[in-house]
């Protein structure tokens, strides 16, 4: 097996369980490596630290699974780790049909993500090396969970970065194009083959609770950049009079206006518009609301638009501050590691003092529990919610 050779200050941050070794990071490499090669990790003294798999053309050289001498990357390795990611999904008793199973580096799996949906399953692979152990998931999950049909994503993003192609198809069994789970009280159908990301966002189950506990029968609500209509469903399920659901997608709206229809609500007005030009709309007819949610899109993929983000998150801020009731809600949200909670706390200040009205912090949210993060890779939380009453 191919050997990587790290320098001391690498060999400590393995040591406390740190996953990558940047290219920069290595000493020496014995043997001639190619992409998703398994390799055995050593100390710069060749003492073991663990195993991962290589990548000689990113800038994360290597990635670990293993932190111990005597766990060597195999079928049962990786089988473990879905066996007891199992288990801890188990444990938190999701009242739902549909969670994540394998977060990447938050499961000690880095490259894979696999979200659960009712009998199907859908996966996606973000590394070279993951790519090398698809086979080995593959049969495991079918093992473990007995799966009518497994599917898989791929992320451009992702291939380009690793320099590996795969495609999205059926890789097990049968899958249909959309699939229909529940949540709670809700059921949903989730257009696994031709909609974003897995097909539903679960790492909001929890924040979805909490606007379904913050709104009031006959209050009018407001979710921007909807999707399907996860905070949608959920506000006019409590008794909202109205809810104004507003996304850029019309696939996504559609699917929104069917999960309507599945659970027998009415009073969601869908509309496909961009959600910034919307919310001026709605201030110039004196619109006001009860309960607002803001969910948009990762803004900031890299550090390099945070500034921009930024900008997008004051507007969005100031213009809902503008619009909503005296006593009502707004809840904001970041799925970018990059803008982070404090960003939002300031962004809530500036936007608070520019329209001139007082505003208290009443809640935070994270990605659910299915999500989980490790200390050692901040950005393995990736995603905060903020809940602000506006108090006059
Ligand atoms: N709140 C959703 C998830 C939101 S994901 C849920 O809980 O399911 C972000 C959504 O924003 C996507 O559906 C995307 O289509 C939409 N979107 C992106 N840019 C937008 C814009 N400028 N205006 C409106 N919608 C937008």
């Amino acid at each position: 097996m191919i050997e990587v050779r790290v320098k001391d200050r690498v060999g400590e941050k393995i040591k406390g369980f740190f996953p990558w070794i940047y290219n920069l990071e290595i000493l020496e490499i014995k043997g001639k490596p190619k992409p998703g090669d398994f390799v055995k990790v050593l100390d710069s003294k060749k003492k073991v630290l663990g195993y991962g798999y290589i990548n000689p053309n990113t800038k994360i050289a290597v990635r670990l699974l293993s932190f111990d001498e005597k766990e060597e990357i195999s079928k049962e390795l990786v089988k473990q780790r879905l066996l007891s990611a199992l288990e801890y999904r188990k444990r938190l008793n999701i009242n739902s049909n549909a969670f994540r199973l394998i977060h990447s580096e938050g499961d000690f799996l880095p490259g894979l993500i696999v979200d659960v949906f009712d009998q199907y399953v859908v996966m996606e692979i973000t590394t070279y090396g993951m790519v090398k152990m698809k086979n080995w998931v593959l049969e495991s999950l079918v093992e473990l969970l007995k799966p009518k049909g497994i599917y898989q994503k791929v992320s451009d993003y992702a291939m380009n970065i690793e320099g590996f192609e795969e495609e999205e198809k059926i890789l097990y069994g049968t899958v249909p194009e959309v699939i229909k789970i529940w949540e709670g009280d809700l059921e949903f159908y989730v257009d696994v083959v031709k909609g974003q990301k897995t097909g539903f966002y679960l790492d909001q189950r929890k924040a979805r609770k909490m606007i379904r506990d913050l709104v009031k029968p006959g209050d009018v609500c407001l979710d921007l950049f909807c999707h399907t209509g996860g905070f949608a469903l959920n506000m006019i399920k409590k008794g909202a009079k109205k809810v104004i659901a507003v996304d850029m997608s019309e696939r996504a709206l559609n699917l929104g206006k069917e999960n309507a229809k599945l659970n027998g609500l009415e009073g969601i007005e869908w509309v496909e518009e961009n959600a910034f030009h919307f919310l001026r709309k709605l201030a110039k007819e004196g619109s006001e609301f009860d309960v607002i949610v803001i969910d948009p899109p990762s803004f900031a993929r890299t550090k390099a638009h945070v500034e921009n983000a930024l900008r997008g998150y004051k507007e969005l801020c100031v213009r809902a501050l503008k619009i909503v009731k005296p006593g009502g809600y707004i809840a904001i949200y970041s799925c970018s590691f990059h803008i982070t909670r404090e960003h939002l706390f300031e962004v809530i200040l500036q936007a608070s003092r520019d329209v001139k009205r007082a505003v208290r912090i009443v809640g935070e949210s994270f990605q659910d529990l299915d999500h989980p993060w490790i200390l050692q890779m901040p950005n393995t939380l990736y995603l905060k919610g903020v809940y602000l009453e506006v108090f006059r």
